[in-house]
């Protein structure tokens, strides 16, 4: 089976929700992907920053083998070990003391919205999100996500949900009213563009977050797990948030989601209060565990934190070498983004199929930034065959 005749097949009987790039892929290895025709790609976007580890990296797949042999589901009417090793290397790592696993982003964030609004007293549920930014499919997630083209023909919304201009804090601090019980937002915006929260800005939400009694939600949804260089975004930014959404890279492929807090929120939820079939599956679970001792071990979250300075340096170099095409270059660790000028950023979709073209998986996101999520295994010289391949590009069009 090749290319064509899956793509044919596929497209026969999918609903028409993504747009696809032209391949089938049938295997990964590292920071390299194969498709149906044996064409190789180089991975700059990591099943949109979740194979952090790298394709079917060996102790993960080892990890899910020996446990699907063992166990493959119970549900949460019973204990199972690897569940709870995982949520105690999450608790102990972080600022959290309670957990609650479910199975994506979208479900992370459904839970914390139940959870502030359960925690906080009555008549107080409205959350304060972002404009730009990206929480999720489901109906509530949807609605707190800050961008009007996810809105549009699935109204009514979910009631409860305004959205703050981004980088405004007097803004946000006029829409808080009797009824907010909290603030959500993301650390540095994935889906908006790969835009990072000033530091000051953050600080300021979380004193009015203090000041009035609401909870801090952070969506590391995609930021989190060693992505930026520290295994959660929030260390580096210096805020404490009260809850914190996990999902994609935690088991490094198979679908998990997670909502870490402190006692003192947690205590909202009682038994009944929420609750998954599937969440912290035992297999899931077993993979998680190995992703978050990988990502500790030592040098692992250092060489990120490198290798994503020499990635902003070779895009800085290239923004340089092309003014007329490229900007600013924007992220923290290996999640960057480099925006393109109003005069090219119509061409980002172009560029990023020309990269496909040339084997290299990206994306263009927030309509404004190519955004690059290598594996956090990718090494310097996988990073200088992007930039060859950007300058090439570049050159063609300019
Ligand atoms: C991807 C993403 C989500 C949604 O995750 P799903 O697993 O697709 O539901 C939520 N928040 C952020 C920041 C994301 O990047």
């Amino acid at each position: 089976m090749n290319n064509q005749e899956l793509i044919a097949r596929s497209s026969r009987v999918f609903i028409n929700t993504y747009s696809r790039y032209p391949a089938a892929m049938v295997e990964g290895k590292g920071c390299v992907l194969k498709d149906a025709d044996g064409r190789e790609y180089l991975d700059f976007l990591s099943g949109i920053a979740v194979c952090s580890l790298g394709h079917c990296h060996p102790a993960v797949t080892e990890a899910i083998c020996d446990q699907a042999g063992r166990l493959l589901h119970v549900s949460n009417l019973y204990h199972t070990l690897s569940q709870t090793e995982l949520a105690e290397l999450l608790i102990e790592n972080s600022f959290a003391e309670r957990i609650f696993m479910c199975n994506s982003g979208a479900e992370a964030n459904e839970a914390a919205i139940k959870l502030a609004r359960k925690y906080s007293p009555a008549g107080k549920y409205e959350i304060i999100s972002l404009e730009g930014s990206f929480h999720g499919r489901t109906l509530a997630a949807v609605s707190a996500t800050g961008q009007p083209k996810f809105h549009q023909g699935f109204e009514p919304l979910p009631e409860g949900f305004v959205h703050a201009p981004f980088g405004d804090l007097a803004a946000l601090e006029k829409m808080i009213s009797a009824k907010t019980c909290a603030v959500l937002c993301e650390p540095l915006q994935g889906e908006g563009g790969v835009r990072p929260m000033p530091k000051e800005y953050l600080a300021g939400i979380r004193e009015l977050c203090d000041r009035h009694q609401l909870l801090l939600i952070f969506d590391e949804v995609q930021v989190g797990m060693g992505r930026t260089g520290t295994l959660f975004a929030y260390e580096q930014l210096g805020i404490i948030p009260d809850i914190m959404t996990l999902a994609k890279a935690l088991a490094n492929g198979l679908p998990i989601g997670a909502l870490l807090t402190t006692e003192g929120v947690a205590a909202a939820f009682t038994p009944g209060s929420h609750a998954s079939t599937f969440g912290g599956n035992p297999v899931v679970c077993a993979a998680g565990k190995v992703v978050v001792e990988t990502m500790l071990a030592d040098g692992f979250l250092e060489g990120v934190k490198a290798k994503g300075k020499y990635l902003a340096g070779r895009l800085a170099e290239l923004a340089s070498r092309y003014p007329r095409i490229a900007g600013e270059v924007r992220g923290m660790g290996l999640i960057q983004g480099l925006l393109l000028t109003p005069e090219y950023v119509d061409r980002g979709p172009a560029i990023v199929n020309k990269l496909f073209e040339a084997g290299i998986l990206a994306n263009f996101a927030g309509n404004v930034a190519l955004r690059f999520l290598p594996p956090l295994i990718v090494t310097e010289e996988e990073i200088d065959r992007l930039a060859a391949a950007l300058d090439k590009i570049f050159g063609e069009i300019s």
